[in-house]
């Protein structure tokens, strides 16, 4: 904790960014996926399912624990730090794949791991993707698509990044000209020592952006990666840094008594 009066969005702050990860969705019981509580670290077999190298023999595994993963996101919704961004305008760069951006009301959302909230064809070439209707088991038609595209004939997946797998390049031009333009770029459930948040924070900053890195317990070496790092549990600081934006009646941070 510092002893400095925390920070706090002011009316510099005209275009603010979120960089999120799975810390900002773990209360829904999604989970972290690392760490030692983490998914993979209480599912070994689940982690040597998320290589590509795997594909297609691992289809079931995946879409076991993604149309799960679906299930519990459309359950729970969004979190109050979901809300908070979505109610500041802010666009989102985001690690999760869980949707509770989107489910929150955020319009622009670059998702670099992709969706679990969507299937697309194992096809490289073929561009057909559909929304889910997440059930049980792991089979694709349990969460509501068919096993092989309507299109090609291939067999279909979660849209999801795997291990060895290239994020989707749209997604990823996305982030960067987010960051590039953000004049305040927030990191939240995400270490922010390791990509995308370690390059994506620098380039940002870079570009003259004031970097931040909410988390309830920031890892060695944070404070050198940001201006400022606060301590503490994003669904309090966001929502309190939203109140405060709508307090003032503005749409950007235009309070210029710093109240
Ligand atoms: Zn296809």
């Amino acid at each position: 904790m510092s002893t400095a009066a925390p920070f706090v969005p002011g009316p510099e702050h005209r275009e603010v960014v979120f960089l999120t990860g799975s810390g900002l969705s773990a209360r829904t019981g999604l989970g972290t996926f690392r760490g030692p509580e983490g998914l993979w670290a209480l599912e070994p077999e689940t982690e040597q399912a998320m290589h590509a190298s795997l594909l297609p023999t691992s289809l079931p595994q995946l879409w076991a624990v993604w149309g799960r993963m679906a299930s519990i996101a459309l359950a729970h919704g969004p979190t109050p730090g979901h809300r908070a961004i979505a109610r500041l305008g802010a666009p989102v760069i985001t690690q999760n794949v869980d949707g509770l951006h989107q489910a929150a009301g955020s319009e622009v959302v670059a998702e670099l791991h992709g969706s679990a909230l969507h299937a697309v064809c194992l096809g490289r070439r073929c561009d057909w993707r559909a929304v889910l209707a997440p059930g049980e088991g792991s089979s694709p038609e349990g969460h509501g698509v068919p096993g092989h595209c309507p299109r090609c004939g291939e067999p279909t997946r979660p849209d999801v990044v795997l291990f060895d797998e290239q994020l989707p390049s749209a997604e990823l031009e996305l982030a960067m000209r987010l960051a590039q333009r953000a004049d305040l770029f927030v990191v939240v459930g995400t270490s922010g020592v390791v990509f995308p948040a370690a390059q994506l924070a620098p380039l940002a900053r870079e570009h003259g952006a004031t970097t931040v890195l909410v988390d309830i317990a920031p890892p060695h070496g944070s404070s050198e990666l940001f201006d400022h790092v606060l301590a503490e549990d994003a669904h309090e600081v966001l929502p309190a840094w939203e109140r405060r934006v709508h307090r003032v009646g503005g749409t950007s941070f235009l309070d210029p008594f710093g109240a």
